[in-house]
């Protein structure tokens, strides 16, 4: 099924993100998460995709269990280090196992990498007029409610995405944030400034110390004082910190759909305990 018809027939969604592994002798470790995530029903299920291209496989070989599991696959694609020909390769290569759906990506600049010639793509909007010209795909894209580092202002932030999503972009789902104000702000933009498909909020579960950390390098989102101080006084004890966690999360879930937001992707770093705990919080509210 595709995205955009999960999107427009139910009147709340909650997906789920994956990643495949680093090594293929884990596949099978990654496929029994998958496997235990599908028991809490998300409305879809995404996996990403490495940066250079180079462990496509593995990206694809973790659609399929998704889809094994009777949840609709989203397959992430970056385009920044692949060729047209790679793209046109990985492009079919879904098609062939029934994937409807693809999460169009530019990548991160890795250190002094230069563009090397017109092979590559420069930016996500390339690659989702690449995908449209490959076939019926259901396309998403990516966006950045705290502004992606690289831009040099809101107003260039959304005149790209605007740009993306007059190619055929159907759906947005959010870099993950910590403070729901920043994204209602980026959403009422996005609505003045004519960006009117659906926009799925990113939640992730910080359930240990160590991953805000690093969580906050990479992404250049904000994180609230009230997130700090859970912190400082759970974040040496892992079982409360990752009960903090998720109760953190699950509230800004359940604040998010106060406000009308209905459709969330929660960045699920392949734990299924943390993701089933956040649907069981939500459970009579999903199902209301
Ligand atoms: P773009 O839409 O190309 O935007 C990148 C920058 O270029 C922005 O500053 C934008 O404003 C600017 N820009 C856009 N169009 C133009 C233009 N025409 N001219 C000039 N500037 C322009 N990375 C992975 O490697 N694998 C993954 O699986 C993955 N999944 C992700 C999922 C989500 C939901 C998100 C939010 C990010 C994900 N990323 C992933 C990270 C992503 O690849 C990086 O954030 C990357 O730096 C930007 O990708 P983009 O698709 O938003 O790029």
């Amino acid at each position: 099924m595709k995205v955009s018809q999960i999107l427009n027939e139910s009147r709340v969604t909650v997906s789920y993100e994956v990643f495949p592994p680093k090594q293929w002798d884990k596949i099978d470790g990654t496929k029994a998460v998958v496997q235990e995530m599908s028991k809490s029903h998300p409305s879809f299920m995404s996996v990403t995709y490495g940066a250079a291209g180079t462990k496509s496989g593995f990206t694809r070989e973790i659609a399929k269990e998704i889809s094994n599991n009777g949840i609709t696959p989203l397959s992430h694609l970056t385009c920044l280090t692949s060729t047209r020909d790679k793209i046109h390769q990985v492009v079919g290569e879904l098609k062939e196992d029934g994937v409807e759906n693809i999460l169009a990506l530019r990548g991160d600049i890795p250190q002094g990498f230069e563009f090397p010639d017109t092979q590559y793509f420069e930016h996500a909007y390339q690659l989702v007029n690449e995908i449209k010209s490959i076939g019926d795909f259901c396309i998403g894209g990516a966006c950045y409610p705290e502004i992606h580092p690289e831009s040099k202002n809101r107003v260039e932030d959304i005149e790209y995405l605007k740009q993306k999503v007059d190619c055929g972009v159907e759906f947005l789902t959010t870099q993950m944030f910590f403070d729901n104000d920043k994204f209602f702000n980026f959403y009422e933009m996005c609505r003045i400034k004519g960006i009117n498909v659906p926009i799925i909020a990113g939640i992730m579960p910080i359930t240990n110390a160590n991953q805000i950390r690093h969580s906050i390098e990479l992404s250049n989102c904000s994180v609230p004082d009230k997130f700090y101080r859970i912190m400082d006084r759970f974040g040496d004890n892992p079982e409360s910190m990752k009960q903090a966690g998720i109760v953190y999360a699950t509230e800004q879930i359940i604040d998010l759909m106060a406000n009308g937001i209905n459709n969330i992707h929660i960045y699920t770093m392949n734990k299924p305990d943390v993701a089933g705990a956040i649907m069981n919080g939500l459970s009579a509210i999903i199902n209301e």
